[in-house]
């Protein structure tokens, strides 16, 4: 099954992606390809793969994205292989852009997908400010995207605002766990089931 996570930048996605992918089995991150400058502390092939906008064009050119879009000025996108590696056995997390989801949506049937959002624009700005990561540039330029995305929430199946991380957690996993329960993604848990009746029935 596939997951999607988006939101604003700063809202606080990629923490509740971490911290869902720490704490449930069977869950594994899709790692994107992009173009923009690798922050210090980043993993080339953990984060993202970094890539220069020439070899992105070629992946664009060889159909071998999904999905992909321009955001605050650079491109991302995620591979088809990537998503059949991580698939084969688990659940895949997305964290992509709205732009990104909608193109998920429009290629693939069963995704769930959840908007998270801060709890007032305020708090945004400040999140972006303090974690220290964007030139005052590229904050307003992810302030701007933000007004814009935001109403791009009624498309999502859940919304989250994170006020409170841990309960933000909470939800997200219940989100998760919940979807995961639905009986048409049960089949291979009900055969056995179903079975072990049937040859009671036949002793
Ligand atoms: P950042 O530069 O802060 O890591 O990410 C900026 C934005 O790009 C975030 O909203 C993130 O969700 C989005 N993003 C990351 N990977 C992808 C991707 O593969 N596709 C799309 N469409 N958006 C992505």
């Amino acid at each position: 099954m596939l997951f999607i996570i988006s939101g604003p930048s700063g809202c606080g996605k990629s923490t509740l992606a971490k911290r869902a992918l720490a704490e449930l089995e069977g869950l594994v991150f899709s790692v994107s390809h992009t173009t923009r400058p690798k922050r210090t502390g980043e993993v080339d092939g953990e984060d993202y793969y970094f890539l220069s906008r020439s070899s992105f064009e070629q992946l664009i050119a060889d159909n071998k994205l999904v999905e992909w879009a321009e955001v605050h000025g650079h491109l991302y996108g995620t591979s088809i292989p990537e998503l059949e590696k991580k698939g084969a056995g688990s659940d895949v997390l997305l964290d992509i852009d709205v732009q990104g989801a909608e193109q998920i949506r429009s290629k693939i049937k069963d995704i769930v997908s959840v908007f998270i959002l801060p709890p007032e624009y305020p708090v945004l700005r400040e999140r972006l400010i303090s974690r220290g990561l964007n030139s005052t540039e590229d904050i307003e330029r992810r302030l701007e995207t933000a007004r814009k995305e935001i109403t791009a929430y009624t498309r999502f199946d859940s919304l989250i605002v994170n006020e409170d991380l841990e309960q933000a957690v909470r939800e997200l996993k219940a989100v998760i766990i919940a979807a995961r329960c639905r009986v048409r993604f049960r089949e291979k848990d009900i055969m056995p089931i179903l079975h072990s009746f049937l040859k009671e029935e036949s002793k």
